[in-house]
């Protein structure tokens, strides 16, 4: 790469900040400014990252990087394979300056801690000022959050997420929510029956072109030992392919979403979710175009009402709530482990070979196409982790590996926070806890149908091992789900328990944890 002469600014230009109207580019002079972006092994090596996710960045990345060169804009892109690449944003980045002589370095905020420290170190070191500009991709900034923060005894997404909608007339008729009520739960959030789900629509997919086929190539020898399969890739990298998978979802998905958010079927990885997560999070989508899509097939009676909200309390009350957690607990979220857990995970994570059929079922589909849907997340390979009592550490390192859309703001704190209670509920008011009768009622009872284990069972050859470490886990943590009123009905039925019973559980778990099935 030639040295430029004159460089004003160097606009830095991460993974996951792939939108050309991002406020990095405010100002921007293709006469005088230019742009860096750097492929690094480190990013999928600091964790393990399967195939589909590093695969995903990179394919959406150099589409990005057609797109600026398209538009006249001087780039310097790092390709993983070149010969000279120093395997790290920060070396990169070091190597970037050292070349350019930038007067100064601009970026949007970016989606990790660990990142923003190297780059901000990297900058310091070469004497180059760098600003970070706040993201307009989010409805809310990083100090509106911290506002809202201040001086709360606890933080709840509820409270965040009202003020929200109140703040930018979501689905409002002045200052109360359209319907009359918050929450529709009610209607939403059902179970399959026996006959499973009916007419699910066919995935939005996106046969990849030249470019992507030659990123599937190198992700498939670079990272030939990552886990995770490529044959199935057809994720959106484009944003015009991103704005395809959006109006598919609106017209095809939406108006049955909220009813099956929560429900479960054996082989059905798609069923009525968005699958938009992952250009969400690349920035491929804008969170207030989605948003703006959703209302409108509502406004246009296309979509009930209900969907809509269960819809957009996602994007506007999750969403924002957990990156506003992470920015503001950082960097010392990361370490906590108010359970004081310790098992490393389960190997199986990274295979999926189970004869648990609901993990493998979520694992397998993980590992096929770097996605689950929440519930799998949530309600089987995170309960069964926290069950467990798997370190945090590493069902966190697992997380960040394996999806398309994993970027640690969003990652750490469902799966610190929601998925494995380890933050002491900061973020969440409960442990999410069930036994395997949650997953045959979610399942319409078709998962555990296929299974060698009974879910109604709490110990002895058959029992689930679910419900087995269920109840471990009550007679474990008693005095603390006690304390908690969302948790308290559910430790009064240990009293259904003798003590032969308690002994029997407390012992198969054990062997459960050390790895032995029955
Ligand atoms: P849908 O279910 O259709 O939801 C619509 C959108 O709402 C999603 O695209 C997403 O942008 C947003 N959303 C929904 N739930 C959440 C949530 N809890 N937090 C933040 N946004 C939410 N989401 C990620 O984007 N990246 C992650 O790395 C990630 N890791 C997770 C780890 C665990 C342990 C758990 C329990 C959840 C995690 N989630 C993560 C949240 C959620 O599971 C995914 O956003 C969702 O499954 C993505 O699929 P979808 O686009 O089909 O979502
Ligand atoms: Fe999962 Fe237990 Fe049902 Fe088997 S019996 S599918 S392990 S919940």
């Amino acid at each position: 790469m030639a040295r430029a002469k004159g460089l004003r600014r160097l606009v830095l230009v991460l993974g996951d900040q792939l939108n050309l109207d991002a406020a990095a580019f405010d100002g921007f002079d293709a006469a005088q400014d230019a742009v860096w972006m750097a492929e690094v092994a480190a990013e999928s090596t600091h964790v393990t990252a399967s195939k589909p996710r590093t695969a995903m960045f990179l394919a959406a990345m150099r589409h990005a990087a057609l797109a600026l060169r398209a538009k006249g804009i001087t780039l310097h892109y790092t390709r993983l394979e070149d010969a000279a690449n120093r395997g790290s944003l920060a070396g990169e980045l070091a190597a970037a300056i050292e070349r350019c002589s930038p007067q100064c370095l601009v970026m949007t905020e970016p989606g990790d801690w660990r990142v923003r420290t190297a780059l901000e170190g990297v900058a310091a070191a070469a004497g180059c000022p760098l600003e970070i500009r706040t993201d307009r991709y989010f409805f809310s900034t990083l100090a509106d959050f911290a506002a809202h923060a201040h001086g709360r005894k606890q933080l709840r997404m509820e409270y965040f997420y009202r003020a929200l909608r109140k703040r930018h007339q979501v689905l409002m008729e002045g200052d109360q929510p359209l319907g009359g009520r918050w929450n529709f739960d009610a209607e939403n959030r059902q179970a399959f029956g026996r006959t499973g789900p009916q007419g699910v629509p066919a995935r939005a997919t996106f046969a990849p072109d030249d470019v992507t086929r030659e990123v599937l190539a190198l992700v498939d020898t670079h990272f030939a030992d990552h886990p995770g399969s490529l044959t199935s890739f057809a994720w959106p990298v484009t944003r015009v392919a991103a704005l395809e998978a959006l109006r598919s979802f609106i017209a095809e998905r939406l108006p049955q979403f909220g009813r099956w958010q929560d429900a479960l079927w054996p082989a059905e990885p798609w069923l009525w979710h968005a699958h938009l997560s992952a250009a969400l999070n690349l920035k491929s989508l804008s969170p207030q175009e989605v948003v703006a899509a959703a209302v409108a097939a509502q406004r246009a009676g296309h979509v009930p009402l209900a969907s809509v909200a269960g819809f957009i309390r996602q994007i506007l009350g999750w969403r924002e709530y957990v990156r506003g957690v992470y920015w503001t607990q950082m960097p010392g979220y990361q370490a906590h482990n108010a359970l004081g857990a310790t098992v490393p995970l389960p190997e199986f994570y990274w295979t999926g070979d189970t004869p648990l059929v609901c993990l493998a079922d979520a694992l397998q589909q993980t590992l096929a196409h770097g996605y689950a849907h929440h519930i799998q997340r949530l309600m089987v390979t995170g309960l069964y982790a926290l069950l467990l009592g798997v370190a945090p550490q590493a069902v966190h390192a697992w997380y960040l590996g394996v999806y398309v859309d994993a970027v640690e703001w969003v990652e750490l704190p469902n799966t610190l926070g929601m998925s494995q209670a380890a933050d002491g509920g900061l973020l969440a008011s409960k442990p999410y806890i069930a036994s395997g009768k949650y997953i045959e009622r979610m399942s319409g009872g078709s998962l555990c149908a296929r299974c060698r284990y009974q879910p109604a069972l709490r110990s002895g050859p058959a029992a689930c091992p679910f419900t087995t470490l269920y109840w471990d886990f009550l007679l474990r943590h008693t005095a603390l789900l006690a304390a908690n009123p969302r948790t308290a009905l559910q430790v009064k039925n240990l009293a259904r328990l003798g003590d032969a019973e308690r002994a029997a559980i407390s012992a198969q778990a054990a062997v459960i944890r050390s790895g032995d099935l029955p």
